[in-house]
Formats: structure tokens, sequence, C-alpha cells
């Protein structure tokens, strides 16, 4: 029997499964015979030349040998040729039995080949159970060698649990004598380790059909196992990160739904009458809600990137009014907490960049929120320089330097780590999460930089980061100051307590080639004017911080003017933009204002405003009369599909606030319904709705418009916050796209971008009652110059309009109802009066057209115009019972 354990691979045969040996043994047998044959002749020859001189007697052996008589010759030839034919036959035959044996050892060579090169086990056991034929694979598979596998009893690798069963089998195969598939057992390794296997076993048969043993292959099912267990953890694992990627989207929708309902709510809320507590408890709850969305941003920003979900943008913006913006944002805070906030853009970094500055906003607000959070007292500056650059790539470092609690050193490489603070003690002073730093480490490293931290207890922290940036190679370099300007050489006094700020500015002020001279004080600075002026030096302007310590800015003010004789221009730096400290300084003579932190396109437009002729245009009023255009639209039928019942109600109330008239519907089904029988001017459209949802309702919309020939724009309003969402909805067909939470502002900005012509419409316009505070000081400022800046003089009138108008609209309800066109026209008038005392435009043009449908005795649309004057006036009151709050204040 053959064993198939291998042979060494010298003695192995060739590539072709040739064995050179056994072919050089095959031609030797027939070389012998041949040679045997020759022999065999030979002695016959000698012998029949014995046997002939023996009978015969006759001559000598060597005579019969050489020169047999011619009988003696005929009876050797013919003897020779029996030898010869027997011979030749005899060669045939082992010819043709080596060339079987060639044949079946070829086979043997090639079974045994395709044998020891199969994945699985294969082996043969005799009927008593022994081992006898076996391959590389079975030995590998079962762990033993060779030499102690041979005539192993099978039954040896089985569990005891086991053996029965698989002894069963094999006597089934025996009995039957049909062979079975995949009988799966467990079988002991030589190391003693279980490997689960399955075989097939089949009969061994003589040639008489008697059965001589057991052939199988075995395979080793447990690595399949496991590499089947291991496909199904990545299936499995690939289908958990994408449900945690949707359940983020629909947390993040259903998180910032009624999140932007409260926001909503709320703004509404403060815009309309209430007592002080009441107003400080819902600024709370405003506060609240702001901060748990900006915790859920976080949570969503941080799965993005970990899920590699996260693009960056590309666009371009210009440094440093983008940093002034920014640091605006969180002015107000540090202003609170007195403390100075202020950037440092170093003069040779390009001013036009391009890159993300989303995430990059993201990442500076995050930087110097936490530097606001965790300094009490002190400066927060902003430094930006360039790392390096090479063409028109460019490196960019940027610190956040503040004077707060610092880190100790064992924590500064930790709190970079989400979820991780420096103090993590659970009564610490200050709250968060953990995980700003973490996202902004991760976005500073897609964007091709590194953050780092410099810190010392108590002293302080420098936070800095790198990021790569393209500069904008068409755009000119914006820190050059325009040449028509003529403002080179201009001599201008800084004061600022603020020694930093103080260098900003004057850094700022020469790189526009102007003159700077700087103090730090009031007393410092009214002495320098005084020192310069005996040098013969006049400043033009001076530029002052507006909280400067005793004797204080307005002392220096009044000083400069008088000693200047009212000939130098000033400019003062706010903290906060209250009317009252505004006021203070318009009664002064100060001719503009800025606030804080400086941008320096708005530096250059206050110092251009400040020295031109009708210098009292402060940047406050021009912001005034951008925000008095900005929150105009005309009325528009606005088709409103939003299956949220506080979404609807808020989005109402925002509608109606803008006299805007909505139409509301809970899904995309009824939108469709409601477009088939009427017109809109626009459609807001929910992404996520039962039934129909936006994007589907959408494309069917745009399908029902190509019969119908119109257009109808569609803005999107979605929470969802996933990478692509923006790119469906205008796939769908949609106009434009508002995130959830929405703001008036965005929502307003986005429907005059679908709707161009709002923008410059002269239809009747509707005020935005949804003012922020600021814009009351603002309105409230210039109403107190209407009315002689006499506080008492303006309270007595707004309680005059505050009791007389709603009964003059009731009368002029009661003239409509009964035609009236004198009284309607008398009291239209006198309501268009006060409405313009107050400078309640759209009122006042409502009130107008009410005057004239009642000159005219149409009264067809004279219901809802009063309506609608009811509503301008009814939202004014709220504006004013919360300015005439702050007299008080
Ligand atoms: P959070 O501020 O929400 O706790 P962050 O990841 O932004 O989370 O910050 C992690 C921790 O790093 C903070 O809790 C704080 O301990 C520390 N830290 C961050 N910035 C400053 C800073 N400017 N001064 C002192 N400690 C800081």
């Amino acid at each position: 029997m053959v064993d198939y354990y291998p042979a060494p691979r010298s003695r192995g045969p060739d590539n072709q499964g040739r064995d050179p040996k056994r072919e050089k043994r095959s031609g030797k047998p027939i070389k012998n015979l041949f040679l045997l044959g020759v022999g065999v002749g030979f002695i016959y020859w000698a012998m029949a030349s014995l046997f002939c001189q023996l009978t015969t007697q006759d001559g000598t052996y060597l005579d019969h040998f050489f020169h047999p008589g011619i009988d003696e010759i005929l009876s050797r030839v013919l003897a020779l040729c029996f030898f010869v034919f027997w011979g030749a036959l005899a060669i045939g035959t082992m010819c043709r039995r080596q060339r079987a044996c060639k044949a079946l050892s070829d086979s043997e060579e090639k079974y045994r080949i395709i044998i020891e090169n199969i994945e699985d086990g294969y082996y043969e056991i005799d009927r008593d159970g022994r081992f006898m034929i076996f391959n590389n694979s079975f030995r590998r598979i079962t762990g033993y060698d060779a030499l102690a596998l041979q005539r192993l009893d099978y039954r040896l690798l089985l569990t005891p649990a086991e053996t029965k069963t698989v002894i069963q089998a094999f006597d089934t195969v025996r009995q039957t004598g049909r062979p079975i598939k995949d009988l799966g057992f467990v079988i002991v390794r030589k190391d003693g380790t279980p490997c689960l296997v399955k075989t097939s076993v089949s009969l061994i048969t003589d040639r008489r059909g008697k059965m001589t043993g057991y052939r199988g292959l075995l395979k080793d099912v447990s690595r399949r196992r496991q590499a089947d267990a291991l496909k199904q953890e990545k299936v499995a694992a690939e289908a958990a990160s994408r449900s945690k990627s949707e359940f983020l989207a629909n947390m993040s929708h259903e998180i910032r739904t009624p999140l932007n309902a409260i926001i909503g709510m709320a703004e509404l809320l403060l815009d309309s009458s209430m007592t002080r507590d009441q107003r400080e408890d819902l600024k709370v709850v405003q506060s609240a809600a702001y901060a748990l969305l900006s915790v859920i941003n976080d949570v969503l920003d941080f799965s993005k990137i970990e899920a590699g979900k996260l693009e960056l943008e590309r666009s371009a913006f210009n440094l440093r009014d983008f940093l002034g913006e920014a640091l605006k944002i969180l002015a107000i805070k540090a202003h609170e907490k007195k403390i100075e906030l202020a950037y440092r853009v170093a003069p040779d970094v390009p001013d036009r960049l391009i890159g993300d500055p989303h995430r990059f906003r993201q990442i500076l607000l995050n930087l110097i929120g936490n530097a606001v959070k965790f300094t009490d007292s002190g400066e927060i500056v902003v430094f930006a320089r360039i790392k390096s650059r090479q063409a028109n790539q460019l490196l960019l470092h940027v610190a956040v330097r503040d004077t707060g609690v610092g880190i100790p050193a064992g924590k500064q490489a930790l709190i970079f780590e989400a979820f991780r603070q420096a103090d993590g003690s659970t009564n610490r002073k200050y709250g968060g999460t953990g995980l700003g730093l973490a996202v902004s480490a991760q976005l500073v490293n897609l964007m091709g930089g590194r953050i780092g931290v410099r810190s010392e207890l108590g002293k302080g922290s420098v936070f800095h980061f790198t990021v790569a940036f393209d500069v904008d190679p068409d755009a000119t370099d914006g820190t050059v100051l325009p040449r028509e300007l003529h403002l080179e050489g201009l001599n201008i006094l800084v004061v600022d307590d603020n020694e930093t700020n103080a260098n900003i500015l004057c850094e700022m002020l020469s790189s526009w080639k102007m003159v700077p001279k700087s103090a730090l004080s009031a007393t410092a600075g009214a002495a320098l004017m005084r020192k310069m002026r005996k040098r013969g030096v006049d400043f033009k302007l001076a530029l002052i911080d507006s909280q400067l310590p005793d004797p204080g800015t307005l002392t220096l003010v009044q000083q400069l003017l008088q000693e200047t004789g009212a000939a130098m221009r000033i400019i003062t730096m706010l903290t906060t933009t209250t009317t009252k400290e505004m006021d203070r300084f318009y009664l002064a003579g100060v001719s503009a204002m800025l606030t804080k932190p400086v941008r320096p396109s708005d530096l250059l437009d206050a110092i251009v405003q400040a020295l031109s002729e009708k210098h009292i245009l402060t940047d406050q009023r021009r912001n005034h009369k951008k925000a008095g255009q900005d929150v105009t639209i005309p009325q528009l039928d606005i088709l409103v599909a939003e299956d949220t019942p506080f979404n609807q109600k808020y989005i109402r109330r925002l509608l109606d606030s803008w006299h805007c008239r909505a139409t509301i519907v809970g899904n995309g089904r009824q939108a469709l319904d409601i477009l088939s029988r009427q017109t809109f001017d626009l459609v807001l459209m929910d992404v996520q709705m039962p039934d129909i949802d936006g994007l589907t309702a959408t494309m069917r919309i745009r399908e029902m418009e190509k019969q119908t020939g119109r257009h109808v724009p569609i803005i999107a309003m979605t929470a969802h916050a996933m990478r692509g969402d923006r790119e469906r909805c205008l796939e769908s067909g949609m106009n434009d796209y508002v995130p959830k939470p929405i703001s008036a502002a965005t929502l307003l900005e986005t429907i005059r971008r679908v709707l161009p012509s709002t923008a410059s419409s002269s239809a009747v316009e509707a005020t935005k009652h949804t003012s922020t505070p600021a814009d009351d000081d603002r309105t409230l400022a210039e109403l107190l110059g209407a009315f002689n800046n006499d506080p008492s003089f303006f309270k007595d009138i707004a309680e005059m309009f505050i009791s007389d108008y709603p009964p003059m609209l009731e009368t002029i309800q009661q003239a409509i109802d009964a035609k009236d066109g004198e009284l309607l026209g008398r009291t239209a008038h006198a309501i268009k009066g006060m409405a313009r005392n107050f400078q309640i435009d759209s009122a006042a043009d409502m009130a107008l057209r009410l005057e004239q449908i009642a000159g005219k005795g149409e009264f067809g649309q004279a219901t809802d115009l009063a309506r609608q004057l009811a509503d301008a006036l009814t939202a004014f009151e709220g504006r004013l019972k919360r300015m005439m709050g702050r007299i008080n204040d």
C-alpha cells in the first residue's frame, strides 16, 4: 500500500509530474534482455559445439565452434531463431507491461499531487479504523505528524460525547454502501484543542467488491466559521455605523425641532410686553436652549468627524473682517465680565483667503468661548500670523491668549480628548461637556494643521493652532488703503487703558500710513495732545476707549474738543451699545462710534465718516438704516408644509409678523392638493414629513408645473445636518434651503434670494416686529431724537398713543361696517399722524391707503387693511412698552 505523506521535494516529481529516475529505470530491462538473448545465444552456440564434438567424436571442440558443418549451422540457426522469436515475444510483453506500469504510476503521481495540494484533509482508513493514507492538510488539521498518524485509530481523535454518533455514521456507510457528506463533529487535535470538522465518508472496495476500508475528505470548519462570523460582524458593524449616522441625523432632527420652537417662541415673546422678571426668566430659557443647541451641534459634529462624514467647504473670505465678526459674537459676554477682547493680524498676512470659513469660525469660537469662560479678569487676544507660505498656499498660525485660570501641566494633553476636562470633579466651577476641544482638534486636523496649548496655572493659557488656506490670487489686498482717501500722514491720538489694544490699533493705523500716537489713560491722552500741539503737531482725530478709568472718557472728550476748538474729530470705541451710553457720547460731541473688537473696515469707515462734513453718522445709525431696510418684504401668500404643530405655530407667527399670509398644511400630499387648486407666491417645505415627504412633493410639484407652465419657488426647511442634504433638496427641484432651527434673519434673507423682487419691492411693506433688544435701543435713540431728547415728553406721548389707538381702531371698523367714508377718512388720518410720530412707516402707509379708500368710497379691501393696521399697531405697542421700560431702567 502506498502512503501519501509527502516524499522529500528533491526526490519528488518535477513540475509536470514526471519522475526522471523511474523513466531511466524503465529503459534498462529491454537492454538487459537484449544482452541476455545475445548471451543465451552464445552459450547455446558453445554448448551445441560441445554436444557435436562429444556425439560425433569428430574434430576438435574449436572446429565445431568456429567451423560447424552445414547441418549443425542449420540446427543452430533454427534454435537461435526460436530463441529470437521467444525473446521478441517476451520483450513485447514486458514493454506493454512497462507502459501500463508507467501509466499507472503517472496517474498515481497526479492523484498524489492533487490530493497533496487540496485544502481539505484526505484520509483512507482500513476496515479496523486505522489511518493508512492521509495528506498534508489532514496532518495540519489534526496536528499530528506522519509517523504518529500512521496506523492511528481514527476513534482516538473523537471526543467522548461524539464517538458513538461518528462510529454509527461509519457503520451506516459500511452497511448501506452509500457515501455520506458533511458529517460534522469535533475532533481533538494533538495539542488537545478542539476543532470543528466536517467529513465525507465512502467505502473503499477491492476488485471483488469487498469492503477494505473508508476514505473521505475532512474540512476544518472552525476557521471558516470564524471567517463567516468576522464577515457577519463586519456587515453588522457597517449596518450599525449606518444606523448610528441615521440615528444621529434623526436625533438631531427630533431635538432641533422642539428647540427651534423654544428659541423662536422665546424670541417672539421677548418682543411682547412683559414684566422685567418675566423677561429675565425668558432670557434664561432662551440661553439654555441655545446652550443645548450648541451641545447637540458638538455631539453631531463629533460623530460626523468620527464617521469620516464631515466635508470641508471651500469659499473665499476676508480674514480681518471675518475675525472681527467672529469675535463680536463673544464680545458681549467678554465685556460683561469686563474682559478686553482684541485681535491682531500680522500685516503680511494676505486678507483674502480660500478655505472653510465656517469650520474655522467654529474652532475660533470654541477657543475664544473657553477663554471667556475660564478668565475672570484681564484680556483675551487673538493673534494671526503666517507660519509658512508656498506660492498660493499658506499655513496660518492662530493663537488665542487669555489671562485666565490656566491648566495644570499634567492635564494639558488630556483636554484634547473627548469628554475630558482639566477639572473633572463633580463640584467643578465651570460647566461644559468636554467635547469642544476634541471637535476643534479634529477639525484642525482635517484642515491640515495642528493644535496645542501652553499654559501656566493661575496665569493664563495660549491655545494655538495652524490651518492651511489658499490665498485668493485674484484679490487685491484689502488691507491697503484706497488712494483717493488721502489719509496718509494723518495724526491720530489713540487712548486705551489696555496696552495690547492700543498697540493693535496703532499697528492698524500705521499700516495705512497714518501717524498714531498712543496713551494709556485719559490724563496721559490729554497731556500727549498738549505736548504735541506745542511741537506743532495737531491730532485731527482721536480714537478713545469708552471706558477709561478716572477722570474718564467723557472728561477727556470734553477737554480735547475744548482745547482744539472742536477742530478734533473723536471716535469712541464702545463695549456696549446701549442708548444711554451712546446718547452720552453724542451729547458730548463725539463724531462716530465703533463697537469693540474693532474691525479694520469699520475703523476706516468711522474715520472717513468722522472726517467728512456730515460727521454725526455713526456705524450704529448706518446699521439702523440697514436694519430698517432688512425687515421689509411685500405681503406674500406663502404655503407652509410642516408636520410639527409647534413649528407650524412658530412659522405662522413669524410670517404673520411680516404681514405675509400663511396657509399651513401638515404633509406633502396636502401641499400637492392645495397647489393644484390655488397659487402661492412661495412654498416653505419641511423635508421630513409623513405620507409624502418634502423631496417627493417637490418633484411632483415640478412635474405638475410642466403642464401649467407656472413656477412656484420652494424653500426647504430641514433639521437634517448630514452631508448631501442640501444637494438632495436642490436636486429635487427646490430653490433654496434654510436649516432648522429657523432663524428669522436667515429665512428672510433666503426669501429675498429666492424672490429677488421682494428685496426692492415698492409694494406695501410690512415691518418686522421680531426686533431684537439692540434694534429697540437704536429705535429708541432715534425716537428720543424726534422727541427733542426729552424722555418724559416721549413717555407722555407714548402713553397717550397706547391708550388712544385701540378705540380708534374700533371706530375704523365701525366706519367700514357702516360704510361711513367721512368717519373712516378722519380716523385713518389721525392714526396716520400718530404712526408717523413714532416712525411706524408701514402702519402710516396702511392708514393712508384706508384714507384713500374712504375718499373713493370703495370699501372692498378696507377690512383686510384695517386688520393689518391693527396687527402692526399692536405689535408696535409691545416694542414701545419695552422701550419705555428701558427709559425707566
Ligand atoms: P468644555 O469647555 O465644554 O468642558 P472643552 O473641550 O472645550 O470642553 O474644554 C475641555 C477642558 O479644557 C475644559 O473643561 C477646561 O478644563 C479646559 N480648558 C479649555 N480651555 C481653557 C482655557 N482657556 N483656560 C483654562 N482651561 C481651559
